[in-house]
């Protein structure tokens, strides 16, 4: 009898594995309690794959010989607690499509700077000539391009999501970027939980795996591996891993030094996810001249502290991915200019106490957006010159330029998530540029 797959979610990661279960041979069951997009429709039917959407059938689910489960659907919603009452296995997308793969994985985590690195290590690997998969979070499926085909190396950017429900999965490379506070409402507000999600991305690894780890982080520096651990700092020397030393990048491993001078990405949040891809790198022998020029070459992702024009003197800049306080520090912390900062949207429970100091050092104003002004307010009001409220990012514009002189920066790095206002972090992103393009 042809085993049964069942899977939960057809977002990108669900209907992906939909495309490898088929490929697989199983019967496959895909059902989503919300509306499924046409054009995902489109491709089950094309892979004969039956769907139900706007609800989740329990019947049709339990002679499943294993249930793939998206990263969006949490531990506590109602069809994973009914279905842990019987005795299936559920599994994410990663743990399925890691069974259909040879290459030699690199697996990516952190709370913040996953993608950055993601994109920038397999700027390296493919400028070294390999055969290389970028997928994951990055908004590529691993399991529908490794239908199409096996590749060398794949580069994965891995959310805690992905994580929960592991069984096998190992990378011969992983990287724990940072742990900071964020999603915790997935985690019944328990930083513990959620850290120790992060941590199941070595737990599989081996003495001949590595582990690329934030030393710098008393978090992240707590892991147990079985792995080589390779440590990365910002701050002190390491004999073994990456440190900065009068702002070049200094690596020491297996008795060889080498050094990195020039980095296309600006901030020190980004010098040290240059530090992890290029320590990763050298764990795959790419050669340091390669290195170096990819670090140079490296197109910023948009949305990440992204230079946008500069009107009349002032520079713009969106940085629309910062959702959490952490990543807005690390803005923050990069602008040498006064800022006109804008920010908030839906606050996931922030303590703006950790960024105080430095929007006291660095912001004259502040444009409010969004739903969460209240707490930016009493945070900030007796630290800035002023603070408006924006109804939209016409608006948001509008007044920042206006509060604005020559030779000050207009930073878009909300620290909230964007679902009040705009549809997501992009839409509030390329609205952001629109409107500075505009005035
Ligand atoms: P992720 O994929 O983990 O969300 P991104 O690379 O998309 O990370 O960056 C998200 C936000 O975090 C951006 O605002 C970016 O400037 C900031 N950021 C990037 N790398 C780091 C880092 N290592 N530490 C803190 N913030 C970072």
């Amino acid at each position: 009898m042809v085993d049964r797959v069942v899977i939960l979610g057809a977002g990108i990661s669900g209907v992906g594995a939909a495309i490898l279960a088929r490929k697989q041979g199983f019967i496959v069951f895909i059902s989503d309690n919300n509306p499924i997009k046409k054009k995902h429709k489109n491709i089950l039917e094309k892979h004969q794959v039956e769907w139900e959407e706007g609800k989740h059938t329990l019947d049709k689910m339990l002679n499943a010989s294993e249930i793939i489960v998206s990263p969006g659907i949490p531990e506590d919603s109602g069809i994973i607690i009914d279905l842990k009452k019987y005795n299936v296995s559920i599994i994410s997308e990663i743990e399925f499509a890691f069974r259909y793969t040879n290459a030699r994985i690199v697996a990516i985590t952190g709370s913040n700077g996953k993608t950055t690195t993601t994109l920038l290590l397999g700027h390296i690997l493919k400028k070294a000539g390999f055969d290389v998969l970028i997928a994951g979070n990055v908004g590529v499926s691993f399991s529908a391009s490794i239908a199409l085909r096996d590749y060398q190396y794949i580069v994965l950017e891995i959310s805690s999501f992905q994580l929960e429900r592991i069984k096998g999965f190992r990378s011969e490379l992983a990287i724990i970027l940072n742990i900071t506070p964020d999603h915790l409402d997935r985690y019944s507000n328990s930083f513990e939980k959620y850290v120790a999600t992060k941590f199941k991305i070595t737990k599989n690894q081996t003495e001949s795996d590595f582990l690329i780890y934030n030393i710098d982080s008393k978090t992240v520096s707590k892991v147990k591996t079985n792995a080589k651990k390779i440590p990365i700092s910002l701050h002190k020397y390491v004999p073994e891993g990456a440190f900065m030393e009068n702002n070049n990048i200094k690596i020491n491993l297996n008795n060889k030094n080498m050094t990195i001078q020039e980095l296309a990405l600006q901030g020190k949040h980004n010098a040290f996810n240059c530090m992890a891809a290029a320590v990763a790198a050298r764990v795959f022998e790419v050669k340091d001249s390669i290195i170096r020029q990819s670090m140079i070459d490296f197109q910023n992702v948009e949305h990440r502290l992204e230079y946008v024009l500069t009107v009349h003197g002032i520079d713009f800049i969106n940085d629309s991915k910062a959702t959490n306080i952490n990543a807005c520090w690390y803005a923050l912390e990069s602008m040498h200019k006064d800022v006109i900062w804008i920010a908030g949207g839906v606050d996931k429970g922030n303590d703006y106490s950790q960024i105080q100091d430095l929007v006291e050092e660095k912001v004259k104003s502040i444009v409010c957006l969004g739903e969460s002004n209240t707490n930016i307010i009493s945070a900030f009001s007796k630290k800035v010159d002023s603070i408006v409220n924006a109804l939209d990012m016409k608006d948001a514009i509008k007044q920042a330029y206006n509060i604005a002189n020559k030779g000050e920066v207009v930073l878009l790095s909300p620290a909230c998530a964007s679902f009040d206002l705009f549809k997501n972090y992009e839409d509030r992103g390329l609205q952001f540029k629109q409107e500075v393009r505009n005035l």
